[in-house]
Protein backbone atom coordinates (compact mmCIF):
# COMPACT_ATOMS: atom_id res chain seq x y z
CA UNK A 1 0.00 0.00 0.00
CA UNK A 2 1.35 3.50 -0.96
CA UNK A 3 2.16 5.49 1.98
CA UNK A 4 0.44 9.60 1.63
CA UNK A 5 3.34 11.92 2.22
CA UNK A 6 2.75 15.12 4.22
CA UNK A 7 2.75 18.47 2.25
CA UNK A 8 5.11 21.41 3.13
CA UNK A 9 3.44 24.16 1.35
CA UNK A 10 6.85 27.19 1.04
CA UNK A 11 5.68 30.36 1.67
CA UNK A 12 7.87 32.92 3.37
CA UNK A 13 10.93 30.14 3.76
CA UNK A 14 12.56 29.10 0.20
CA UNK A 15 15.05 27.06 1.95
CA UNK A 16 16.44 23.86 3.25
CA UNK A 17 18.13 24.64 6.11
CA UNK A 18 17.30 26.09 9.73
CA UNK A 19 13.97 25.35 8.35
CA UNK A 20 12.35 23.76 11.20
CA UNK A 21 8.38 23.61 9.73
CA UNK A 22 10.38 21.18 7.00
CA UNK A 23 11.77 19.60 9.24
CA UNK A 24 8.67 18.76 11.64
CA UNK A 25 7.69 17.66 8.05
CA UNK A 26 10.10 15.38 7.11
CA UNK A 27 9.60 13.68 10.68
CA UNK A 28 5.65 13.37 10.55
CA UNK A 29 6.24 11.83 6.59
CA UNK A 30 8.34 8.88 7.63
CA UNK A 31 8.91 6.91 4.30
CA UNK A 32 5.71 8.84 2.84
CA UNK A 33 8.43 11.98 2.19
CA UNK A 34 7.17 15.46 1.67
CA UNK A 35 5.54 16.84 -1.12
CA UNK A 36 7.17 20.15 -1.78
CA UNK A 37 4.87 22.35 -2.98
CA UNK A 38 4.19 26.49 -3.76
CA UNK A 39 1.31 27.85 -4.55
CA UNK A 40 1.64 30.70 -7.36
CA UNK A 41 -1.78 32.66 -5.57
CA UNK A 42 -2.49 35.03 -8.34
CA UNK A 43 -4.24 37.89 -6.22
CA UNK A 44 -0.69 38.42 -4.72
CA UNK A 45 1.42 38.56 -8.02
CA UNK A 46 -1.22 40.20 -10.07
CA UNK A 47 -0.18 43.19 -7.74
CA UNK A 48 3.72 42.29 -7.21
CA UNK A 49 6.49 44.31 -9.33
CA UNK A 50 7.80 42.00 -12.49
CA UNK A 51 11.67 42.82 -11.32
CA UNK A 52 10.71 40.98 -7.47
CA UNK A 53 8.35 38.20 -9.52
CA UNK A 54 11.60 37.13 -11.58
CA UNK A 55 13.89 37.52 -8.43
CA UNK A 56 11.43 35.12 -6.77
CA UNK A 57 11.23 32.85 -10.04
CA UNK A 58 15.21 32.08 -9.35
CA UNK A 59 14.57 31.57 -5.81
CA UNK A 60 12.23 28.76 -6.40
CA UNK A 61 14.12 27.76 -9.10
CA UNK A 62 17.43 27.32 -6.89
CA UNK A 63 14.89 25.23 -4.21
CA UNK A 64 13.47 23.24 -6.90
CA UNK A 65 17.52 22.46 -7.70
CA UNK A 66 17.73 21.82 -3.69
CA UNK A 67 15.47 19.59 -3.66
CA UNK A 68 16.52 17.47 -6.88
CA UNK A 69 13.81 18.81 -9.04
CA UNK A 70 10.97 18.01 -7.03
CA UNK A 71 9.49 21.14 -5.86
CA UNK A 72 5.68 21.17 -7.40
CA UNK A 73 4.67 24.53 -8.83
CA UNK A 74 0.49 25.04 -8.75
CA UNK A 75 -1.33 28.03 -9.89
CA UNK A 76 -4.65 28.97 -8.19
CA UNK A 77 -6.21 29.94 -4.83
CA UNK A 78 -4.51 28.25 -1.79
CA UNK A 79 -7.86 26.34 -1.16
CA UNK A 80 -8.10 24.98 -4.53
CA UNK A 81 -4.61 24.20 -5.08
CA UNK A 82 -4.17 22.15 -1.40
CA UNK A 83 -7.61 20.53 -2.00
CA UNK A 84 -6.38 19.25 -5.20
CA UNK A 85 -2.66 18.32 -4.22
CA UNK A 86 -4.25 16.48 -0.83
CA UNK A 87 -6.77 14.62 -3.34
CA UNK A 88 -4.05 13.67 -5.80
CA UNK A 89 -1.69 12.81 -2.90
CA UNK A 90 -3.47 11.81 -0.46
CA UNK A 91 -1.52 14.04 2.24
CA UNK A 92 -3.62 15.19 5.12
CA UNK A 93 -0.89 16.96 6.88
CA UNK A 94 0.17 20.42 5.67
CA UNK A 95 3.47 22.06 7.23
CA UNK A 96 3.93 25.59 7.02
CA UNK A 97 5.98 28.54 8.31
CA UNK A 98 3.87 30.85 10.32
CA UNK A 99 2.57 33.76 8.25
CA UNK A 100 2.50 36.91 10.07
CA UNK A 101 1.52 39.53 6.90
CA UNK A 102 -2.64 40.73 7.21
CA UNK A 103 -3.30 38.92 4.03
CA UNK A 104 -1.46 35.30 4.87
CA UNK A 105 -3.22 35.65 8.30
CA UNK A 106 -6.52 36.16 6.74
CA UNK A 107 -5.75 33.30 4.18
CA UNK A 108 -4.98 30.60 6.76
CA UNK A 109 -7.92 30.92 8.44
CA UNK A 110 -9.63 30.65 5.18
CA UNK A 111 -7.99 27.01 4.66
CA UNK A 112 -8.69 26.16 8.45
CA UNK A 113 -12.42 26.96 8.06
CA UNK A 114 -12.80 25.74 4.57
CA UNK A 115 -10.46 22.75 4.79
CA UNK A 116 -11.18 20.63 7.45
CA UNK A 117 -9.92 17.59 6.12
CA UNK A 118 -6.62 18.98 6.28
CA UNK A 119 -4.08 19.37 9.73
CA UNK A 120 -2.62 22.58 9.29
CA UNK A 121 0.85 22.74 11.35
CA UNK A 122 2.49 26.14 12.06
CA UNK A 123 6.21 25.34 12.91
CA UNK A 124 8.80 28.74 13.16
CA UNK A 125 8.72 32.13 11.76
CA UNK A 126 10.40 34.36 9.49
CA UNK A 127 11.30 36.16 12.43
CA UNK A 128 13.93 35.62 15.66
CA UNK A 129 11.00 36.47 17.39
CA UNK A 130 7.81 35.93 16.29
CA UNK A 131 5.77 39.27 16.16
CA UNK A 132 3.02 39.83 19.06
CA UNK A 133 5.60 38.11 21.46
CA UNK A 134 6.96 41.41 23.14
CA UNK A 135 4.91 43.52 25.47
CA UNK A 136 5.59 46.54 27.80
CA UNK A 137 4.94 46.14 31.41
CA UNK A 138 1.46 47.43 31.03
CA UNK A 139 0.76 44.55 28.70
CA UNK A 140 0.61 46.75 25.75
CA UNK A 141 2.54 46.54 22.21
CA UNK A 142 5.54 48.78 22.12
CA UNK A 143 4.93 52.35 19.41
CA UNK A 144 8.93 53.08 19.96
CA UNK A 145 11.68 50.76 18.66
CA UNK A 146 14.30 51.51 21.30
CA UNK A 147 11.96 49.93 24.20
CA UNK A 148 10.90 47.53 21.94
CA UNK A 149 14.64 46.77 21.34
CA UNK A 150 15.51 46.34 24.71
CA UNK A 151 12.89 43.56 25.69
CA UNK A 152 13.88 41.62 22.28
CA UNK A 153 17.60 41.95 23.51
CA UNK A 154 16.32 39.71 26.77
CA UNK A 155 15.23 36.70 24.16
CA UNK A 156 18.05 34.01 23.23
CA UNK A 157 19.04 33.60 19.56
CA UNK A 158 18.56 29.50 18.88
CA UNK A 159 21.11 28.03 17.04
CA UNK A 160 20.41 27.22 13.41
CA UNK A 161 19.56 24.07 12.63
CA UNK A 162 21.24 22.19 9.70
CA UNK A 163 19.74 21.12 5.99
CA UNK A 164 17.80 17.30 6.03
CA UNK A 165 20.26 14.81 5.16
CA UNK A 166 18.97 12.84 2.39
CA UNK A 167 15.24 13.73 2.40
CA UNK A 168 12.71 11.67 1.34
CA UNK A 169 10.69 13.60 -1.85
CA UNK A 170 7.10 12.89 -3.10
CA UNK A 171 6.79 13.39 -6.58
CA UNK A 172 4.09 15.39 -8.31
CA UNK A 173 3.37 17.24 -11.24
CA UNK A 174 4.31 20.53 -10.93
CA UNK A 175 3.78 23.33 -13.71
CA UNK A 176 6.26 25.66 -15.19
CA UNK A 177 7.55 28.74 -13.11
CA UNK A 178 7.19 30.71 -16.97
CA UNK A 179 3.49 31.42 -15.85
CA UNK A 180 4.81 33.84 -13.01
CA UNK A 181 6.05 36.11 -15.81
CA UNK A 182 2.67 36.75 -17.39
CA UNK A 183 0.94 36.98 -13.96
CA UNK A 184 3.16 40.08 -12.26
CA UNK A 185 2.19 43.34 -12.25
CA UNK A 186 -1.17 43.50 -13.76
CA UNK A 187 -2.63 45.37 -11.32
CA UNK A 188 -1.31 49.54 -12.02
CA UNK A 189 -2.28 52.05 -10.08
CA UNK A 190 -3.31 55.02 -12.48
CA UNK A 191 -0.62 57.20 -11.11
CA UNK A 192 1.88 54.76 -12.34
CA UNK A 193 0.95 56.08 -15.65
CA UNK A 194 3.56 54.87 -17.99
CA UNK A 195 6.00 53.90 -15.52
CA UNK A 196 4.80 50.64 -15.36
CA UNK A 197 6.15 49.50 -18.67
CA UNK A 198 9.70 51.21 -17.89
CA UNK A 199 12.55 47.88 -18.40
CA UNK A 200 12.87 45.24 -15.32
CA UNK A 201 16.06 45.55 -13.39
CA UNK A 202 18.45 43.10 -13.67
CA UNK A 203 17.44 41.36 -9.78
CA UNK A 204 20.69 39.93 -8.30
CA UNK A 205 21.48 36.29 -7.93
CA UNK A 206 18.90 34.55 -5.48
CA UNK A 207 18.59 31.51 -3.91
CA UNK A 208 19.65 29.68 -0.29
CA UNK A 209 23.74 29.26 -1.27
CA UNK A 210 23.63 33.06 -2.61
CA UNK A 211 22.05 34.59 0.68
CA UNK A 212 24.83 32.48 2.29
CA UNK A 213 27.60 33.66 -0.02
CA UNK A 214 26.56 37.34 0.68
CA UNK A 215 26.66 36.30 4.00
CA UNK A 216 29.85 35.31 3.55
CA UNK A 217 31.23 38.17 2.36
CA UNK A 218 29.95 40.07 5.16
CA UNK A 219 31.75 38.76 7.78
CA UNK A 220 34.97 40.63 6.26
CA UNK A 221 32.52 43.65 6.72
CA UNK A 222 30.78 43.81 9.26
CA UNK A 223 32.92 45.28 11.66
CA UNK A 224 33.05 48.82 9.77
CA UNK A 225 29.55 48.47 9.45
CA UNK A 226 28.65 51.10 12.04
CA UNK A 227 30.50 53.65 9.89
CA UNK A 228 30.02 52.61 6.39
CA UNK A 229 26.38 51.76 6.89
CA UNK A 230 25.21 55.11 5.35
CA UNK A 231 27.58 55.75 3.15
CA UNK A 232 25.75 54.75 -0.36
CA UNK A 233 29.21 54.95 -2.37
CA UNK A 234 30.60 51.96 -0.43
CA UNK A 235 29.38 48.37 -0.19
CA UNK A 236 28.68 48.93 3.71
CA UNK A 237 25.74 46.57 4.55
CA UNK A 238 24.85 42.93 4.13
CA UNK A 239 22.73 43.36 1.39
CA UNK A 240 20.60 40.29 2.45
CA UNK A 241 17.24 41.77 2.36
CA UNK A 242 15.90 40.16 -0.73
CA UNK A 243 16.99 36.94 0.72
CA UNK A 244 15.23 37.52 4.50
CA UNK A 245 11.99 38.59 2.39
CA UNK A 246 11.87 35.16 0.78
CA UNK A 247 13.25 33.65 3.93
CA UNK A 248 16.28 32.21 1.42
CA UNK A 249 18.00 32.80 4.90
CA UNK A 250 16.44 33.41 8.14
CA UNK A 251 17.90 36.14 10.35
CA UNK A 252 18.61 33.73 13.16
CA UNK A 253 21.41 32.39 10.61
CA UNK A 254 22.20 35.74 9.92
CA UNK A 255 22.45 36.77 13.73
CA UNK A 256 24.35 33.61 14.63
CA UNK A 257 27.14 34.71 12.23
CA UNK A 258 27.79 37.85 13.04
CA UNK A 259 26.54 38.31 16.58
CA UNK A 260 29.49 39.69 19.04
CA UNK A 261 30.55 42.18 21.45
CA UNK A 262 31.87 45.00 19.19
CA UNK A 263 29.51 48.25 18.24
CA UNK A 264 29.46 47.06 14.55
CA UNK A 265 28.06 43.73 15.44
CA UNK A 266 25.33 45.74 17.42
CA UNK A 267 24.51 48.13 15.55
CA UNK A 268 24.07 45.59 13.01
CA UNK A 269 21.46 43.61 15.30
CA UNK A 270 19.70 46.68 15.79
CA UNK A 271 18.67 46.89 11.91
CA UNK A 272 17.97 42.92 12.11
CA UNK A 273 15.60 44.05 15.16
CA UNK A 274 14.00 46.83 13.27
CA UNK A 275 13.12 44.47 10.80
CA UNK A 276 11.14 42.63 13.68
CA UNK A 277 9.43 45.90 15.47
CA UNK A 278 8.11 46.85 12.19
CA UNK A 279 6.95 43.23 11.31
CA UNK A 280 5.53 43.38 15.04
CA UNK A 281 3.52 46.60 14.57
CA UNK A 282 1.80 45.39 11.48
CA UNK A 283 0.30 42.17 13.33
CA UNK A 284 -0.79 44.61 16.05
CA UNK A 285 -1.78 47.25 13.13
CA UNK A 286 -2.96 45.86 10.55
CA UNK A 287 -4.76 48.94 8.96
CA UNK A 288 -1.34 50.58 8.78
CA UNK A 289 -0.27 49.37 5.50
CA UNK A 290 -2.41 52.24 4.42
CA UNK A 291 -3.80 54.13 7.43
CA UNK A 292 -1.63 56.73 9.22
CA UNK A 293 -0.36 55.38 12.65
CA UNK A 294 -0.28 59.08 14.15
CA UNK A 295 -4.29 60.10 14.43
CA UNK A 296 -2.61 63.66 14.03
CA UNK A 297 -1.37 63.34 10.93
CA UNK A 298 -4.69 61.33 9.36
CA UNK A 299 -5.64 65.36 8.06
CA UNK A 300 -2.31 66.42 6.94
CA UNK A 301 -3.28 67.58 3.02
CA UNK A 302 -1.35 66.29 0.64
CA UNK A 303 -1.85 66.89 -3.19
CA UNK A 304 -3.25 64.66 -6.43
CA UNK A 305 -3.88 66.72 -9.08
CA UNK A 306 -2.72 66.11 -12.65
CA UNK A 307 0.34 68.40 -11.60
CA UNK A 308 1.03 66.07 -8.29
CA UNK A 309 0.86 62.72 -10.62
CA UNK A 310 3.73 64.66 -12.97
CA UNK A 311 5.83 65.53 -9.67
CA UNK A 312 5.34 62.19 -8.96
CA UNK A 313 6.54 60.33 -12.35
CA UNK A 314 9.32 62.62 -12.37
CA UNK A 315 10.56 61.36 -8.44
CA UNK A 316 9.98 57.72 -9.44
CA UNK A 317 12.33 58.12 -12.87
CA UNK A 318 14.98 59.65 -11.24
CA UNK A 319 14.53 63.28 -12.78
CA UNK A 320 14.19 65.34 -9.78
CA UNK A 321 17.43 67.51 -10.49
CA UNK A 322 18.64 66.64 -6.75
CA UNK A 323 21.18 64.39 -7.25
CA UNK A 324 21.15 62.60 -4.42
CA UNK A 325 17.43 61.56 -4.49
CA UNK A 326 18.02 60.70 -8.23
CA UNK A 327 21.12 58.41 -7.55
CA UNK A 328 18.75 56.86 -5.41
CA UNK A 329 15.56 56.19 -7.68
CA UNK A 330 18.16 55.11 -10.62
CA UNK A 331 19.74 52.52 -8.40
CA UNK A 332 15.99 51.32 -7.65
CA UNK A 333 15.43 50.81 -11.73
CA UNK A 334 18.51 49.37 -12.21
CA UNK A 335 18.76 46.93 -9.40
CA UNK A 336 15.84 46.47 -7.87
CA UNK A 337 17.60 47.45 -4.43
CA UNK A 338 18.21 50.72 -3.06
CA UNK A 339 20.79 52.23 0.04
CA UNK A 340 18.65 52.42 2.96
CA UNK A 341 19.89 56.29 3.60
CA UNK A 342 18.73 56.84 0.11
CA UNK A 343 15.59 55.35 0.83
CA UNK A 344 15.13 58.00 3.57
CA UNK A 345 16.41 60.88 1.87
CA UNK A 346 14.16 59.81 -1.13
CA UNK A 347 10.93 59.02 0.61
CA UNK A 348 11.27 62.42 2.95
CA UNK A 349 11.58 64.40 -0.67
CA UNK A 350 8.22 62.80 -1.98
CA UNK A 351 6.43 63.65 1.48
CA UNK A 352 7.79 66.98 2.00
CA UNK A 353 8.66 68.92 -1.10
CA UNK A 354 6.42 67.37 -3.66
CA UNK A 355 3.65 67.23 -0.71
CA UNK A 356 2.73 63.77 -2.19
CA UNK A 357 0.92 60.92 -0.48
CA UNK A 358 3.39 58.58 1.57
CA UNK A 359 1.20 55.72 0.18
CA UNK A 360 2.45 56.46 -3.75
CA UNK A 361 5.78 56.19 -3.08
CA UNK A 362 5.67 53.32 -0.90
CA UNK A 363 3.76 51.70 -3.53
CA UNK A 364 6.44 52.24 -6.32
CA UNK A 365 8.76 51.21 -3.89
CA UNK A 366 6.56 48.08 -3.96
CA UNK A 367 6.51 47.93 -7.19
CA UNK A 368 10.42 47.80 -7.77
CA UNK A 369 11.83 46.49 -4.62
CA UNK A 370 13.21 43.28 -4.92
CA UNK A 371 13.02 43.05 -0.82
CA UNK A 372 9.71 44.83 -1.08
CA UNK A 373 7.95 43.70 2.42
CA UNK A 374 4.89 45.00 3.85
CA UNK A 375 5.77 45.75 7.17
CA UNK A 376 9.42 47.27 6.54
CA UNK A 377 8.16 49.60 3.12
CA UNK A 378 5.32 50.43 4.58
CA UNK A 379 6.44 51.69 8.27
CA UNK A 380 9.67 53.16 6.33
CA UNK A 381 7.86 55.22 4.87
CA UNK A 382 5.52 56.43 8.07
CA UNK A 383 8.61 56.82 9.47
CA UNK A 384 9.97 59.38 6.92
CA UNK A 385 6.66 60.57 6.54
CA UNK A 386 6.39 61.68 9.95
CA UNK A 387 2.81 59.58 10.34
CA UNK A 388 4.23 56.46 11.96
CA UNK A 389 4.94 54.76 15.35
CA UNK A 390 8.51 55.90 15.96
CA UNK A 391 8.46 58.82 13.38
CA UNK A 392 10.83 60.97 12.53
CA UNK A 393 9.54 64.40 13.98
CA UNK A 394 6.93 65.82 11.39
CA UNK A 395 9.25 68.55 11.37
CA UNK A 396 12.44 66.97 10.63
CA UNK A 397 12.38 67.31 6.90
CA UNK A 398 15.79 66.21 5.31
CA UNK A 399 17.60 68.61 2.85
CA UNK A 400 18.84 66.07 -0.35
CA UNK A 401 22.07 68.60 -1.06
CA UNK A 402 23.31 68.62 2.81
CA UNK A 403 22.49 64.51 2.94
CA UNK A 404 24.87 64.05 -0.57
CA UNK A 405 27.05 66.49 0.79
CA UNK A 406 27.54 64.63 4.29
CA UNK A 407 27.15 61.12 3.01
CA UNK A 408 28.50 60.85 -0.71
CA UNK A 409 31.10 63.51 -0.07
CA UNK A 410 32.93 62.68 -3.55
CA UNK A 411 30.00 61.98 -5.25
CA UNK A 412 30.85 58.28 -6.02
CA UNK A 413 27.24 57.02 -5.51
CA UNK A 414 25.81 60.28 -7.56
CA UNK A 415 28.52 59.47 -10.24
CA UNK A 416 27.39 55.35 -10.34
CA UNK A 417 23.72 56.59 -11.39
CA UNK A 418 23.80 59.50 -13.34
CA UNK A 419 26.23 59.48 -16.34
CA UNK A 420 24.92 63.00 -16.43
CA UNK A 421 27.01 64.57 -13.75
CA UNK A 422 30.25 62.06 -14.71
CA UNK A 423 32.47 64.91 -15.41
CA UNK A 424 31.32 66.90 -12.79
CA UNK A 425 33.26 66.69 -9.42
CA UNK A 426 31.61 66.96 -5.98
CA UNK A 427 30.77 69.15 -4.56
CA UNK A 428 29.68 70.62 -7.54
CA UNK A 429 27.88 67.59 -9.01
CA UNK A 430 25.83 67.19 -5.42
CA UNK A 431 24.25 70.41 -6.04
CA UNK A 432 20.89 70.61 -7.53
CA UNK A 433 21.02 70.59 -11.32
CA UNK A 434 24.49 69.63 -10.59
CA UNK A 435 25.06 73.34 -10.80
CA UNK A 436 23.84 76.73 -11.64
CA UNK A 437 23.81 78.95 -14.93
CA UNK A 438 27.12 78.07 -17.10
CA UNK A 439 28.28 75.20 -14.35
CA UNK A 440 24.99 73.70 -14.82
CA UNK A 441 25.46 70.03 -17.28
CA UNK A 442 23.19 71.10 -19.60
CA UNK A 443 21.36 67.16 -19.39
CA UNK A 444 20.43 66.73 -16.69
CA UNK A 445 17.69 67.51 -15.23
CA UNK A 446 16.76 71.38 -13.58
CA UNK A 447 15.84 71.03 -9.90
CA UNK A 448 12.30 70.47 -10.00
CA UNK A 449 11.04 72.54 -6.99
CA UNK A 450 12.69 74.75 -4.63
CA UNK A 451 13.88 73.07 -1.45
CA UNK A 452 13.77 75.88 0.91
CA UNK A 453 10.30 76.69 -0.39
CA UNK A 454 8.66 73.79 -0.13
CA UNK A 455 10.24 73.16 3.14
CA UNK A 456 8.36 75.54 4.80
CA UNK A 457 5.54 74.80 2.68
CA UNK A 458 5.61 70.78 4.36
CA UNK A 459 5.81 72.93 7.67
CA UNK A 460 2.70 74.93 7.08
CA UNK A 461 0.62 71.54 6.08
CA UNK A 462 2.24 69.72 9.37
CA UNK A 463 1.28 72.72 11.55
CA UNK A 464 -2.59 72.95 9.99
CA UNK A 465 -2.86 68.64 10.03
CA UNK A 466 -1.95 69.47 13.52
CA UNK A 467 -4.65 72.01 14.12
CA UNK A 468 -7.05 70.17 12.46
CA UNK A 469 -6.41 67.26 14.91
CA UNK A 470 -6.79 69.50 17.82
CA UNK A 471 -10.09 70.63 16.69
CA UNK A 472 -11.84 67.68 16.33
CA UNK A 473 -10.92 66.71 19.92
CA UNK A 474 -12.72 69.63 21.05
C1 LIG B 1 11.15 54.30 2.87
C2 LIG B 1 11.79 52.99 3.23
C3 LIG B 1 11.31 51.82 2.66
C4 LIG B 1 11.89 50.58 3.00
N1 LIG B 1 11.40 49.42 2.44
C5 LIG B 1 11.91 48.22 2.80
C6 LIG B 1 11.40 47.01 2.26
O1 LIG B 1 10.43 47.00 1.49
N2 LIG B 1 12.00 45.83 2.63
C7 LIG B 1 13.05 45.81 3.49
O2 LIG B 1 13.57 44.72 3.78
N3 LIG B 1 13.54 46.93 4.03
C8 LIG B 1 13.01 48.13 3.71
N4 LIG B 1 13.54 49.28 4.25
C9 LIG B 1 14.60 49.17 5.27
C10 LIG B 1 16.04 49.21 4.72
O3 LIG B 1 16.20 50.27 3.83
C11 LIG B 1 16.47 47.91 4.04
O4 LIG B 1 16.14 46.81 4.84
C12 LIG B 1 17.98 47.89 3.82
O5 LIG B 1 18.36 48.97 3.00
C13 LIG B 1 18.36 46.58 3.16
O6 LIG B 1 19.72 46.55 2.83
P1 LIG B 1 20.71 45.54 3.55
O7 LIG B 1 20.16 44.17 3.54
O8 LIG B 1 22.04 45.74 2.96
O9 LIG B 1 20.65 46.10 5.04
P2 LIG B 1 21.64 45.93 6.26
O10 LIG B 1 22.06 47.29 6.67
O11 LIG B 1 22.70 44.95 5.98
O12 LIG B 1 20.69 45.39 7.42
C14 LIG B 1 20.46 43.99 7.66
C15 LIG B 1 18.99 43.69 7.62
O13 LIG B 1 18.31 44.40 8.64
C16 LIG B 1 17.01 44.76 8.18
N5 LIG B 1 16.90 46.23 8.18
C17 LIG B 1 17.88 47.13 8.03
N6 LIG B 1 17.41 48.38 8.13
C18 LIG B 1 16.09 48.28 8.35
C19 LIG B 1 15.04 49.22 8.54
N7 LIG B 1 15.25 50.54 8.57
N8 LIG B 1 13.79 48.75 8.70
C20 LIG B 1 13.54 47.42 8.71
N9 LIG B 1 14.50 46.49 8.54
C21 LIG B 1 15.75 46.91 8.36
C22 LIG B 1 16.87 44.24 6.76
O14 LIG B 1 16.21 43.00 6.81
C23 LIG B 1 18.32 44.11 6.33
O15 LIG B 1 18.51 43.15 5.32
C24 LIG B 1 12.96 50.53 3.93
C25 LIG B 1 13.45 51.73 4.48
C26 LIG B 1 12.86 52.94 4.14
C27 LIG B 1 13.40 54.20 4.75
Amino acid sequence: MNIPPVIHWFRRDLRLADNPALLAALAAGGKGGVLPLFIVDKRIVNSAGPTRVEFLKDSLRALDEATGNHLVVRYGSPLEVLRSVMAESGATQIFVTQDFSPLGIKRDEVIRRELPSAQLHEVGTPYIVPPGSIFSKSNEPFKVFTAFRRVWDTFEIARPLDAPINPTWFKATSESLEGLTALAGRIVPDYFGNLAALPIARPTTAGEAEAHRLLELFQDRVDAYATNRNIPGLDGTSMLSPHLRFGTIHPRQVADALIGDSEDRRVFLSEIAWREFYSDVLYHNPQSISAVLQPTMRHLPVDSDAAAVERFQLWARGQTGYPLVDAGMRQLLATGWMHNRVRMVAASFLVKHLHLDWRWGAQWFMWRLIDGDIASNQHGWQWAAGTGTDAAPYHRVFNPTLQAERFDADGTYVHTWIPELASVDAPQCLQPGGGEGLLAPPDYARPMIDAKTERDEALRRFALARELAGRKHV
